[in-house]
């Protein structure tokens, strides 16, 4: 008779079936509104082994409508300035700080609305699950509502962005610009000015991951350094 050959999950795998399991949960939530007035859930995507996790503020129109996240015009923009800093998407894991998109009806188009503090909060146990199971060294929260979230009320982008900042989440936490704001600049020239600014915090993001080293990943991941240690043993 055939041996049954057990596969051993890798902790990857492992870590993609526990994201899909929660993602699933999370396409029933109602904690708060504004599911009522979304299409879909838009769960978070990348690989669950990531060492770096960007945190946007909510889906927009287009990622509503296709179900992922980062797929509208600032999420081609993200891809663009990704690619130039030298960064994978592919590697990396992006989600929001809510998972509905929050949006006021004005004739046939839906225009984005900030959450509020009560929806931010309703949707924290979704992303608290996201960043316990990937447990990635560095977290960068991408404009104020998700570091506001993460950092503190009193953190403001446009002065704190890039500094690393210590928290329970991850060894380093730190923020930098939405890409929205790019797309919402007044002309060309602060358009072109803000996307240099935005590659050049991803460039010094994409240097900070660089200086960790594997075996200092794995035994992080494998829980045997703690986030206080591993962040000065990157100092
Ligand atoms: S925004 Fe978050 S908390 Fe509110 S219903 Fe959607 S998933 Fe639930």
């Amino acid at each position: 008779m055939a041996r049954r050959v057990r596969e051993k999950k890798s902790p990857a795998s492992e870590a993609g079936a526990a994201l899909a399991k929660i993602a699933r949960n999370a396409m029933d939530c109602r904690d708060c509104d504004l599911w009522a007035h979304a299409t879909r859930t838009v769960f978070g995507e990348g690989e669950p082994n990531a060492r770096l996790m960007f945190i946007g503020e909510q889906p927009g129109d287009k990622e509503d409508l296709a179900g992922h996240p980062f797929v509208g015009p600032a999420g081609k923009l993200f891809d663009r300035a990704l690619a130039e800093a030298g960064i994978d998407r592919a590697q990396v894991y992006v989600t929001n700080a809510v998972k509905h998109f929050s949006n006021i009806q004005r004739g046939k188009v839906r225009i984005h609305k900030k959450p509020n503090a009560t929806e931010v909060a309703a949707c924290r146990r979704w992303l608290d699950q996201e960043i316990a199971t990937i447990r990635p060294p560095m977290i960068v929260c991408l404009g104020a509502t998700a570091a506001q979230a993460l950092l503190g009320a009193k953190f403001r982008v446009s002065k704190q962005r890039g500094e690393f900042i210590e928290s329970e989440l991850a060894p380093l936490v730190t923020a930098t610009m939405h890409p929205s704001s790019i797309l919402r600049a007044r002309d060309d020239e602060s358009r072109h000015l803000q996307m240099r600014q935005f590659v050049d915090d991803l460039k010094k993001i994409a240097a900070r991951m660089r200086r960790i080293d594997g075996e200092q990943f794995s035994q992080f991941r494998s829980q045997d350094l703690d986030h206080r240690r591993f962040a000065v043993s990157l100092q």
